[in-house]
């Protein structure tokens, strides 16, 4: 095993760990193409627009 498969395993590991965490509500669902995430959780937060 060397070190870019030890990577590569860390960004799957991560990537599937915030799935879980939007799954549990924990972190709000954000949008792919520009990051901001596509609930409003307060009032006046910005939300994603590339969706519109
Ligand atoms: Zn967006």
């Amino acid at each position: 095993m060397n070190r870019t498969t030890v990577l590569v395993e860390l960004i799957v590991v991560l990537t599937l760990m915030r799935s879980l965490l939007v799954a549990g509500r924990v972190v709000p669902p954000s949008c792919a193409r520009c990051g901001v995430q596509l609930e409003r959780r307060a009032l006046g937060e910005p939300v994603c627009r590339c969706g519109f």
